[in-house]
């Protein structure tokens, strides 16, 4: 995503930080992203397929397919949401507590926890593993263990899914935002170790 209120040469570095990263439009640190009513139209013509929730909100899953070349195609007309939000590394990097060069070594290195992760996962037929929203992939296997758990021990490739997705959910929980992974990741985590 990136920057519209920050003055100089800051905004600059954040907004060229953005645009090396892209991680935000990946759907490797959001479930979704919620489109405002005046939004809707102008999104939709973009071409990004839009959803409505129960309680009628407009959101879209990420990956998004706006994102080209790393860059958002529609930078002018994309949504608010987008345009105000600012993780973790950004802010520090514009507040001067993270260099830009600390900040995209973390980049490269959570891009590669992400890509590890999806390289163990089997997409569903007729689907790429980059069209995966790999947030809510691992909310879902979370509540998926949870259950097998009751009944047996976990396959020793569910066991390394687990152990790779609490490092990844300790770079997003520490660099990107607050996550309810780190939590449950390290949840099933003890429940291995109990059972030594
Ligand atoms: S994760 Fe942070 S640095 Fe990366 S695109 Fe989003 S706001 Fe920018
Ligand atoms: S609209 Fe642009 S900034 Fe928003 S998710 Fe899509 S590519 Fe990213």
């Amino acid at each position: 995503m990136n920057n519209t209120s920050i003055p100089g040469d800051t905004a600059f570095t954040a907004s060229a930080l953005c645009q090396y990263c892209g991680l935000c439009c990946t759907g490797v640190l959001h479930s979704y992203i919620r489109v405002e009513p005046e939004e809707i139209e102008h999104i939709s013509k973009a071409g990004i397929p839009l959803r409505k929730a129960k309680n009628d909100k407009v959101y879209f899953v990420p990956p998004c397919v706006c994102l080209v070349d790393n860059t958002c195609s529609i930078h002018e007309t994309k949504p608010k949401v987008c345009r105000d939000y600012h993780c973790t590394l950004q802010k520090n990097v514009m507040n001067g507590s993270e260099t830009d060069d600390d900040a995209r070594r973390v980049i490269k290195r959570f891009k590669q926890a992400a890509e590890k992760l999806r390289e163990q996962v089997t997409p569903p037929k007729n689907r790429d593993v980059s069209e995966l929203n790999l947030h809510s992939f691992l909310l879902s296997f979370f509540d998926t263990m949870v259950k097998a758990r009751k009944t047996r021990d976990y396959t020793p490739e569910e066991t390394t899914f687990i152990y790779d997705s609490f490092e990844y959910a300790k770079l997003v929980d520490r660099y990107f935002l607050k996550t309810p992974l780190l939590v449950k990741f390290s949840d099933l985590i003890l429940s291995i170790e109990d059972r030594g």
